[in-house]
């Protein structure tokens, strides 16, 4: 047996379904997850001492790859100081004040510990706002696993086809309303008919976890005028797109101003940190200054804060994202060339430095279209290139990651092994 098979048993034993969140045990590609003891660069090894080129990047927070010299200096920096203080740091001001500056819509920022938290906090500020109940929310959108928003919700709720989660009592689920990603009629009827009781609207303005659906032109526009018009809070969730597909995050490549934008993932450096921010008026409402309360314990850490502020201060380097995106394109553009070779029903597409890989013929616009892809073929493929040692998100239904790290040695080792398994039929 090996030592992955090892772990993964007596992990069973103690932790539910051996791992500490769903995802990771490959329950719907089959098989061992593989037990990863450490990461460099673009590559992980696993406990059977194998190396994979990683695509899952932690799910999305490691933009400058593994255990990048300048992030782990500054953590290490930090912790000397102290683990945490409960009390206001100057690394907090500066990471507040960078997010200000760098996110189109932020005027005011609060930093917490989970992306689940910073969208939690977002839905509860915007119903204290508002002094509404409602929300919006679009089906395969995560939104982490807060009660109000774990209905109807993508990653590893869709993979499991638990849309909905027991234990998220009916009276907490039937205030949200879900609606179809992408049909923007839709978002208007739900206006039409419950009008001024929608507190928010909240949305990943690229869909990253139900596989990647881009939003469609006119989209995210409409929700903001429709937002704007029947006075709703607009959230984009950008915990998983927030300087992963530009500097200025999907606002800024759509040039949309959200009203509450929700960040983590590269924002914490691979260190458990996120953030809610956005208008000064709605900010204001928070509690010790307003009356909606938030709190944490170990929200703006010290060690976490320094991971990202380092992480930060790189992705500004210029060039920066216009090179991960081109390197991205390489990957996506490379695997759909080579699956078309083979006659394999296959399409790609990346945005900045996350992509989709769908077996179907066209790109999936919608949620529907997006469940229609080839599980099986999807399934047969991670497990080829897993063997190849080539780690691809263990769902048919995540994004993929490219980090700074990948160079080109890594792309082309990947569309050499992807041109093998087409050409055997994958
Ligand atoms: N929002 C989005 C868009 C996400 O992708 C995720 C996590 N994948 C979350 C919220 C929840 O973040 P966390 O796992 O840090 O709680």
């Amino acid at each position: 047996m090996s030592r992955n098979q090892q772990l993964f048993e007596r992990s069973q034993e103690y932790i539910p379904g051996g791992v500490n969140s769903p995802v990771r045990a490959f329950k719907s590609v089959g098989g061992t997850p593989v037990f990863l003891q450490r990461g460099q660069g673009a590559y992980v090894l696993d406990a059977d001492d194998k190396t994979y080129i990683d695509y899952v990047g932690s799910w999305g927070p490691l933009i400058l790859g593994h255990a990048h010299p300048e992030v782990i200096e500054a953590v290490q920096a930090a912790a000397r100081k102290g683990l945490t203080f409960g009390a206001p740091t100057e690394a907090e001001l500066e990471i507040a004040e960078l997010l200000c500056k760098l996110v189109p819509s932020i005027e005011q920022v609060r930093v917490v510990s989970s992306g689940t938290e910073a969208t939690m906090s977002a839905i509860r500020l915007a119903r204290g706002y508002t002094g509404r109940n409602r929300i919006v929310k679009f089906e395969g959108c995560y939104h982490g696993h807060d009660d109000a928003l774990l209905v109807k919700a993508g990653s590893g709720a869709l993979t499991f086809g638990h849309p909905s989660s027991a234990g998220v009592p009916v009276e907490t689920a039937s205030s949200t309303v879900v609606l179809d990603y992408n049909d923007l009629d839709g978002v208007e009827q739900a206006f039409s008919q419950f009008g001024e009781e929608i507190a928010t609207v909240i949305v990943e303005p690229v869909a990253g976890n139900m596989n990647l659906i881009a939003p469609k032109p006119g989209f995210l526009q409409g929700l903001r005028e429709l937002c704007t018009r029947h006075g709703s809070v607009l959230i984009f969730d950008e915990v998983m797109t927030g300087f992963r597909v530009g500097l200025e995050c999907a606002q800024g490549l759509y040039g949309i101003k959200p009203d509450l934008t929700t960040l983590g993932k590269v924002i914490g450096g691979g260190m458990p940190m996120a953030a809610f921010g956005g208008r000064r008026d709605i900010m204001q409402c928070l509690a010790p200054v307003g009356a909606v309360y938030q709190a944490g314990t170990l929200s703006g850490n010290p060690v976490a804060v320094a991971a990202g502020l380092a992480t930060l201060k790189l992705v500004q380097a210029p060039n920066f994202y216009e090179e991960l995106a081109s390197r991205t394109r390489q990957l996506t553009e490379g695997l759909a060339a080579a699956a078309e070779k083979h006659d394999i029903a296959f399409s790609a597409q990346s945005i900045g430095g996350m992509f989709g890989l769908y077996f179907r013929k066209n790109l999936p616009e919608s949620y529907v279209e997006v469940m229609s892809c080839d599980r099986d073929a999807f399934n047969r493929f991670f497990h080829s290139m897993l063997k190849e040692g080539i780690y691809f998100a263990p769902s048919a239904f995540e994004a993929g990651f490219v980090s700074a790290a990948h160079g080109d040695a890594e792309i082309s080792k990947t569309l050499l092994t992807a041109e093998k398994i087409f050409s055997a039929g994958n």
